[in-house]
């Protein structure tokens, strides 16, 4: 990916992490080693290539990148010699042992600049215990001006002793008004709120909803089960509907759907974290339901969750939710 970061401003959520990356600069104290960790969707990764950039950077400034100078120009075509970038070799594999090595090999040469070199290793998580292993010892003996930043959206996953070595830089969800607010100045084609609350309040990932039929797709979702609850659709017909599209993301949005009712329940009203109470008919829902119904919701969604990963017969696992989902809160009455 490209970028021209001289035209791109700094998210507004960040710039309290900007502030502070170059507050360690100016007091001489740059984090050998830092994790940048957060949920996906709030540009960590853009983050931590201006930071890279802004250290490569020729240009007599500590604010930002100039983009303009060699450094800029050779970081913005992805061939600056001192910037590596360590990711699996596809998406959602492993980063083996052997990228590892390669990345050991590049630090033992000279710097081709004379000045910092910078590593970016993303998702941090997915490296191997043998390239975590590996990884480890480079950052026990630092090269002096190399500097490790590691990307995580799940740093829970990451070996202890690796964690230990990485100064932490947490990136948390922006507050609601300021991620409307940025949302406002993208020209979305789609309701922004709406968006959002199905992005869990992560504006890069909204923006990158906009325009897609993933909106329709979730609704149609809940009215499917919408139907399921007023007796107008049978559970196996819809479980056959259903089979063949059905993913992790659709199990997310109706996890999301329920954390929002139950949330409803319990008059804690709107959250970030739900979906928005704009599908016609889930106040009905929310109705027939109690909050106990709700929990069991929770936990058949849960124990499916389970089983998809791994990969049992997706016909018979959809049959089984739905026709728990039919029954669930039928035998008593409220
Ligand atoms: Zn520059």
């Amino acid at each position: 990916m490209t970028e021209t970061l001289d035209t791109a401003p700094l998210l507004p959520w960040l710039q309290p992490h900007w502030a502070w990356l170059q507050q360690s600069r100016a007091v001489g104290r740059i984090p050998p080693a830092l994790l940048i960790q957060g949920p996906h969707g709030l540009g960590k990764t853009g983050l931590a290539r201006r930071w890279a950039q802004a250290l490569l950077c020729r240009a007599d400034t500590t604010v930002s990148p100039c983009g303009s100078c060699p450094a800029c120009r050779l970081f913005a075509a992805d061939t600056h010699p001192d910037y590596t970038r360590v990711e699996p070799a596809e998406a959602g594999k492993a980063i083996g042992i052997e990228s590892i090595r390669q990345l050991i090999h590049k630090l033992s040469l000279k710097p081709q600049y004379g000045g910092y070199r910078v590593v970016v290793i993303e998702p941090a998580h997915e490296l191997n215990i043998n390239a975590a292993n590996a990884l480890l010892k480079t950052l026990e003996e630092p090269s002096p001006k190399t500097l490790m930043v590691l990307i995580s959206s799940a740093p829970h996953q990451l070996p202890i002793t690796l964690l230990s070595r990485c100064q932490k830089l947490p990136i948390l969800r922006p507050d609601r008004d300021t991620a409307l607010a940025w949302l406002a100045s993208q020209s979305l084609k789609q309701e922004p709120t709406v968006l959002l609350d199905m992005a869990r309040g992560s504006p890069l990932t909204a923006l990158a909803l906009d325009g897609t039929d993933q909106l329709a797709r979730r609704d149609q979702t809940i009215q499917g089960l919408l139907a399921v609850r007023a007796g107008d659709k049978d559970p196996l017909q819809l479980a056959s509907q259903w089979e063949k599209d059905f993913s992790a993301t659709t199990l997310e949005w109706i996890m999301a759907w329920i954390n929002q009712l139950v949330r409803l329940k319990q008059g804690l009203g709107h959250t970030d974290t739900g979906l928005a109470t704009d599908i016609p008919g889930g106040s009905a829902a929310l109705q027939s339901l109690s909050i106990t119904d709700l929990f069991a919701c929770w936990d058949l969604l849960l124990n499916t969750r389970n089983r998809m990963a791994h990969n049992l017969n997706i016909t018979l696992l959809l049959e089984e939710l739905l026709i728990r989902w039919s029954q669930t809160g039928r035998s008593h009455n409220r």
